[in-house]
């Protein structure tokens, strides 16, 4: 059941932007920011394992020739 909703969600609302931010740990302080970054360690964000894993699972689930990313 659960399967069938996410392939019809996914056939649906195709993902055509992918904007990843890997961190909201930041210490440029730039004027034109438009992120909630602060200068401090958060915890809980995912490990680089984690965020490799979830791009092959977009990649294995999706076409991804046809998603813009943008990683920051
Ligand atoms: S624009 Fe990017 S580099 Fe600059 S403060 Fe914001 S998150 Fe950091």
């Amino acid at each position: 059941m659960m399967k069938k909703v996410k392939e019809r969600e996914m056939k649906e609302h195709r993902l055509v932007d992918l904007f990843w931010e890997c961190t909201l740990s930041c210490n440029a302080h730039c004027k034109h920011c438009g992120s909630s970054a602060e200068c401090k360690k958060y915890t809980g964000e995912l490990t680089t394992q984690e965020i490799k894993d979830a791009f092959k699972q977009i990649a294995h689930d999706m076409d991804a020739s046809k998603i813009l990313i943008n990683v920051t």
